[in-house]
């Protein structure tokens, strides 16, 4: 017996389930094959458990501060790591129940298993077949872990069990420092584990500036030892494991191993799709449509590669399940890109980088501005960091910006704004500034960055009655 369905979807995650919102405007004939367990990455070992996490630390870790201006008993403080581990785990339920209940909303075209493309249009699910006029792929990622390092059992952790650790130990070591890894080494630093983290390259969380890159790492200093360009090796040390990378060892309880994520393309049958596969097993697709070849199957979401983040990985769940239902569309533009570490301080970028603009022959302008001197940030001892403007040097239109900041998760909503609104710097400086914020220090770059265009101003930073609503005047 082969089933059919309009369109069928591999993967319940968010841009699985974004595809089928989108499709479900068009149809209902849809079936949903998802593998692994439900409640998405993002909910159930991703975005929220870590900020969960994350939340409890960076509150932990005003501890010193507070002491430091004169509130006594803050060395009285314990963490109950037990007991903040099912805290997270407990909200972590709370956010996976919606995706849970969502995929299994179609209940018998709600299929859990493993889905293998016998060709373009058969799928074979539980050795059922799948007969489908549309196929997205959504399968995800999963995180990468060397072979030599299985043998060390549990002890080896990856940030899809990492949050199941019910009493995890105090000494940990923590290898690779994108995103992931330095979001929870900060984590278990700041709520008082000793951690030893490495990273093989020179920069952290995914920042290319190196001003930038070393203000950050010079705050994650001050709470655990970071060795960069550390190719690291584990050693068997009794019960424990031995790190060692660059001029560091150390004797850790248990390794976080955050050294990336490869696609769930494996096991898909993408062999017998007809197309050329490179030599990661991924097909080439158009990056506009997501569309595979001339095939009726699109790819969205982490699996493809290109910006695995959550809210494009929904937005790549909509394209796809657009341009599936509509070959004669006008292709969908992406949002400007953007990225947030959720440290203390955050961390990020907006719209290009430097690096990116420099190699793509960009003429542009970089203002900076440090946060150690900044007032709002002094006053609540958060003051560390620097944030880097970057304008078109012909018109003053904003590019991107990287940052290290205290709230840098809005200064970069901000930033990344107004480049997709296309603002110049004299357009966002004419924006009001509250006193005092640190949206001042935002200010502070951009005037940097308007000094390096060189153009003598004709103007104070106001918009002109003209220009202005009469509402906005009174
Ligand atoms: C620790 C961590 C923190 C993160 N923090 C952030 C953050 O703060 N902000 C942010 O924007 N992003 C963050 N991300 C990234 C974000 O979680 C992902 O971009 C997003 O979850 C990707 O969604 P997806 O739908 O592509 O994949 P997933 O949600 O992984 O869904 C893929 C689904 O496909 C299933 N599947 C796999 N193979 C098959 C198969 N053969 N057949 C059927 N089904 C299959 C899987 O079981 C899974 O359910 C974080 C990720 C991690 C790991």
């Amino acid at each position: 017996m082969t089933r059919h369905a309009k369109m069928v979807i591999l993967g319940a995650g968010t841009a699985g389930l974004t595809a089928l919102k989108e499709a479900q405007r068009y149809t209902d004939d849809i079936i949903l094959v998802n593998a692994g367990p439900y409640g998405t990455t993002c909910a159930r070992v991703g975005c929220m458990p870590s900020k969960a996490l994350l939340e409890v630390a960076h509150a932990l870790g005003r501890r010193r501060w507070l002491a430091d201006v004169g509130v006594g008993g803050t060395d009285a403080l314990t963490v109950d790591l037990p007991a903040v581990m099912a805290h997270v785990r407990a909200l972590r339920d709370r956010f996976i129940a919606g995706p849970i209940k969502l995929a299994k909303s179609l209940d018998e075209c709600s299929i859990h298993g493993q889905a293998r493309f016998l060709d373009a249009q058969t799928i074979e699910v539980n050795g059922e077949r799948i007969h489908a006029d549309l196929v997205i792929i959504a399968t995800g990622t999963r995180p990468v872990v060397p072979e030599a390092w299985q043998s060390f059992g549990a002890r080896v952790v990856t940030s899809d069990d990492v949050f199941e650790l019910t009493a995890p130990g105090r000494r940990i070591g923590v290898v690779g420092l994108g995103p992931i890894g330095v979001e929870l080494g900060q984590a278990f630093a700041q709520l008082g584990c000793e951690v030893h983290a490495f990273t093989r390259g020179p920069h952290v969380a995914g920042i290319d500036d190196d001003e930038v890159n070393a203000s950050l790492i010079g705050v994650l200093e001050q709470q655990m030892s970071v060795t960069t360009g550390a190719d690291v090796s584990l050693h068997e040390s009794g019960e424990h494991i031995m790190v060692e990378g660059g001029s560091h060892r150390a004797e850790v309880d248990w390794v976080l191993a955050s050294l990336g994520r490869r696609p769930n393309v494996d096991d898909l049958g993408l062999e017998n799709l007809g197309v050329e596969l490179d030599d990661r097993g991924m097909p080439t697709f158009d990056k506009a449509t997501l569309r595979i070849g001339d095939l009726p199957i699109f790819i969205a979401g982490d699996v493809n590669g290109q910006r695995p983040l959550l809210h494009e990985a929904a937005d790549e769940g909509r394209i796809a399940a657009y341009h599936a239902l509509h070959p004669e569309a006008e292709c969908l533009s992406r949002r400007t890109p953007v990225g947030i570490v959720f440290t203390e301080p955050g961390a990020g970028f907006a719209g290009q980088t430097a690096k990116a603009l420099a190699d793509n022959g960009h003429g542009f302008v970089t203002g900076s501005a440090s946060f150690e001197k900044q007032g709002r940030a002094l006053t609540a001892g958060r003051n560390a960091g620097v944030l880097k403007v970057h304008a078109d040097a012909r018109d003053g239109r904003i590019l991107g910006a990287e940052v290290v900041a205290p709230d840098a998760e809005h200064l970069i909503h901000l930033l990344v704004w107004s480049i997709q609104q296309g603002l110049t710097l004299d357009q966002m400086l004419q924006m009001p500034f509250y006193h005092p914020t640190v949206e001042e220090g935002l200010r502070s770059a951009l005037q940097a960055a308007r000094r390096e265009l060189g153009t003598r101003r004709k103007l104070p930073d106001l918009p002109l009655c003209h220009d202005r609503a009469d509402w906005a005047l009174g």
